[in-house]
């Protein structure tokens, strides 16, 4: 065959919905692409360029070209392909973006820094606002969500006898009945923990949850387990759960923010209780619940000590790194037992 200078270069040739390879060159006439095989014979697939697609160059990728009959053109040849193209005006504006490009890398680093700013001072800042604004409902709906959600995935009922539920509930009334909100703000509930072990945790709007083997883990002692509530009552009262919640579900934004995909992080936060349970709390908001709990156990006439004797016993029986256990969803031990020791002694009648 006599050399053609419509030919643009040579390269393989898929047939629609197959992965034959065949080899073929490629021709430009006017606005119109066509593909002859090397064996001959009338071009196999014809397109005007405004309807066939040019893959976008990316480093050296072969290019690939698409067909409305639904074949393909493949080269490595992409030099040729730009020369074509260009020559006809349609520049790959897509492939100007993709070099490495300075001023590119200036808008990354400047997004970078803003997102840096926003988690750091604009994340916590809402925080505070959304805690103040988020009205009961909205903490009843995340917090049966979460429950619902839990009860599913993790939690079944408890094996607790009666006697030892209502003997727990009784005594949690007598404390939660000198917390701010008052006993009725309080709701506990029983389940076996599963996965997640000797634990205890609040919900934002009052609903607690204790697992049987927290209970079994202090061996039935009352003050220890009520110690315990009297602590996640704490949580509750100064907002620590929804607060961890906005941080969590602030980040998350973020992520899509950059991301660009709200995706199911989101989602999962506000809606799927395990993301809620598997938040920590941060030292201070620890601390603040421990010193409730404290005060609390005083003025009902409890050990008010009950609390540090448990983390003792959790680390004791645990040790300090059990990953499914109360402890890694409230951190720091140690000062903190001798934390609880001091206030509980400063409580005391008579103590200093
Ligand atoms: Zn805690």
């Amino acid at each position: 065959m006599a050399s053609d200078d419509r030919r643009i270069t040579s390269g393989r040739w898929h047939p629609p919905r197959s992965s034959r390879a065949e080899v073929a060159d490629l021709f430009g006439e006017g606005q119109t692409l066509f593909v002859r095989l090397d064996a001959g014979g009338d071009p196999v697939a014809v397109g005007d360029l405004k309807r066939v697609e040019v893959s976008t160059r990316i480093g050296r990728v072969p290019r690939r070209i698409g067909f409305p009959d639904g074949s393909m053109f493949e080269t490595d040849d992409n030099d040729a392909v730009d020369t074509w193209l260009k020559r006809l005006g349609r520049t790959g504006f897509i492939h100007e973006l993709e070099r490495f490009h300075p001023r590119l890398l200036g808008i990354v680093a400047a997004i970078v820094l803003l997102s840096v700013g926003i988690y750091r001072y604009a994340v916590p800042a809402l925080v505070e606002v959304a805690v103040l604004v988020t009205p009961p409902a909205v903490t009843g709906w995340m917090a049966s969500g979460t429950l619902l959600s839990l009860d599913k995935a993790v939690f079944s009922p408890s094996d607790l006898p009666e006697e030892k539920k209502n003997e727990i509930r009784s005594a949690f009334n007598q404390v939660a009945a000198f917390s701010a909100r008052g006993a009725s703000a309080y709701n506990l509930n029983f389940r076996k923990g599963g996965v997640i072990g000797p634990n205890a945790f609040a919900l934002p709007d009052g609903t607690l949850v204790i697992t049987d083997e927290l209970v079994t883990l202090t061996e039935g002692d009352l003050d220890m387990i009520v110690g315990v509530l009297a602590h996640e009552i704490g949580h509750v009262e100064r907002d620590h759960s929804l607060r961890q919640l906005y941080r969590a579900a602030g980040t998350a934004g973020l992520i899509m923010l950059i991301a660009g995909d709200v995706g199911s992080a989101g989602e999962d936060i506000l809606t799927n209780g395990a993301a809620l349970v598997a938040l920590s709390y941060s030292r201070d908001a620890e601390s603040e619940a421990d010193r409730i709990s404290v005060e609390l156990m005083t003025k009902a006439g409890r050990d008010p000590r009950a609390i540090g004797r448990f983390f003792a016993r959790l680390e004791e029986k645990l040790g300090i790194d059990s990953e499914s256990s109360f402890i890694s969803t409230h951190p720091g031990t140690a000062e903190r037992r001798q934390a609880i020791d001091d206030y509980a002694k400063k409580l005391m009648p008579g103590g200093s």
